[in-house]
């Protein structure tokens, strides 16, 4: 399989290791995750479930910041403690993937609970000279002294330079670009804390460490818990394309320095934007649909099978018409395997599955080509459907067995729906009277049934009844 690497620009092998340990940046739990978050928690669910349905064992990791400058606003903003705010937010992330069927991480990992690891990565980067100390402030990476800081984002020195990161505005830096490893307290300590391992001061969470009282920077925690679980190097990085850099940047500054060893990872795979109107979905600009809105109105299948129809790297511009569409989609999916179940005529098949299996698996293998894939399903559905007349049961049992498997790989489901014995009533007297050429009459039932949410449909086989 052949994955596109960002840091050589190119499509690669996937490593031979197995398992394949895979790292995507988790959620900062301080508010509701909207649904561009939740494009790329679903995008590598898709892809690890892929792999494992390959046979390749996958060790899938994420970090769950849940000390951060917007989590302590947030605290303050609802005078609670920002501990609070975070398991409150990082429940409220599990519900969220639970109700988009996202199952596939093996570990999650919180920041706080690897302080130890943290600071010890940051002793040795003092020890290397890769970091300094600022009064008052805290410990910052020098970038200067890692000449490859731009690689992976394609920045010169001088654009990673003049680029600021989110959080990290300090203006005794030794270089603009330079990132926070430590923050110290931006409140004085009192003496009574100093036999204490934690406090919080004014909304502030802080350790008490070899390094003084603080806490970590954004990019360390990440770092920190992969090195932990997977060594100082691992096979594939993956997060939003808006974490390249500095984030992903900081990563490889961070850990490369302190391990002597590169690359950090072997492929660093990023997903593209979900965008609204003209901007990015972000928390920031106050232009988001969060997760939960989102499924009020539509189902978690109608979200996956968006992200499936998209390639994991290119935008999606979402509108409400992208999830009417998909949700018509898989309604014409389920419209077709409704009416191959009238199919009873034996004999041979006339349809031959290993060619689509080929297709699709060509597909994935490339890339991770899921609009491709979901393509193929409808090429078989459209084989299908020119020979409605002459295919055997065989060949509707195995096509709708095939195409329920396939999109369960993305877990979008295409169970038929049950109809009511009240709308199959209907049904039934609507046939006799159209039997008896009673047509105003049935035309009547018709018009009842589809009132009542469900509606006709006369297909050669036979008459099938399906939610509209
Ligand atoms: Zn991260």
């Amino acid at each position: 399989m052949k994955i596109f690497n960002t840091l050589s620009g190119q499509k690669e092998n996937l490593p031979e290791n197995r398992p394949l340990r895979l790292f995507v940046c988790g959620p900062t739990v301080y508010n509701y995750a909207h649904i561009g978050n939740a494009r790329t928690y679903v995008s590598f669910d898709n892809f690890v479930s892929y792999l494992r349905s390959r046979g390749i064992k996958v060790s899938y990791l994420q970090n769950i910041t849940d000390v951060d400058d917007k989590i302590i606003k947030r605290g303050l903003e609802e005078s609670v403690s920002p501990m609070e705010i975070a398991g409150k937010y990082e429940k409220i992330y599990h519900e969220d993937e639970k109700s988009l069927k996202i199952d596939s991480v093996n570990k999650y990992a919180r920041a706080t609970d690897h302080i130890p690891e943290i600071i010890k990565q940051i002793q040795i980067l003092i020890e290397k000279g890769h970091a300094y100390k600022i009064e008052n402030e805290g410990y910052y990476y020098d970038i200067s002294t890692f000449k490859e800081y731009g690689k992976l984002s394609k920045r010169t020195a001088e654009q990673a330079e003049d680029a600021t990161s989110r959080i990290d505005e300090g203006v005794n830096k030794k270089n603009k670009g330079d990132f926070a490893l430590w923050k110290f307290p931006k409140s004085e300590v009192g003496g009574n804390k100093n036999g204490k391992s934690f406090a919080i001061i004014n909304g502030e969470p802080i350790w008490n460490t070899p390094l003084g009282w603080g806490r970590p920077g954004w990019h360390i925690e990440d770092t920190a818990i992969t090195e932990k679980y997977f060594g100082p190097q691992y096979d594939i990085h993956g997060g939003a394309v808006d974490l390249k850099f500095p984030h992903h940047e900081a990563e490889i500054a961070q850990q490369e320095a302190a391990s002597g060893k590169k690359p950090l990872v072997k492929i660093w795979m990023h997903t593209g934007f979900l965008l609204f109107g003209e901007e990015k979905m972000s928390k920031s600009s106050g232009k988001f649909v969060s997760i939960r809105d989102f499924l009020k109105m539509y189902s978690a299948d109608i979200f996956r099978y968006i992200i499936a129809s998209h390639n994991y790297r290119s935008p999606i511009n979402y509108t409400d018409q992208l999830a009417i569409e998909a949700g018509k989609n898989i309604n014409s999916i389920i419209e077709f395997l409704t009416k191959i179940s009238l199919v009873k005529k034996s004999g041979t098949p006339q349809i031959d599955i290993a060619k689509y299996e080929k297709s699709f698996i060509d597909s994935l293998d490339d890339d991770f080509n899921t609009p491709k894939a979901l393509s193929v399903i409808f090429d078989l559905i459209n084989e299908a459907n020119l020979k409605i007349q002459s295919i055997t049961k065989k060949d509707a049992v195995s096509a709708k067995k095939y195409i329920a498997e396939k999109l369960g790989l993305f877990k979008v489901s295409v169970k038929m729906p049950r109809i009511p014995l009240k709308i199959r009533l209907l049904a039934w007297r609507r046939k006799l009277l159209r039997n008896n050429k009673q047509f105003a009459k049935s035309d009547l039932l018709r018009k009842k049934i589809e009132a009542l949410g469900y509606k006709i449909d006369d297909t050669p086989l036979g008459t099938i009844i399906l939610k509209s």
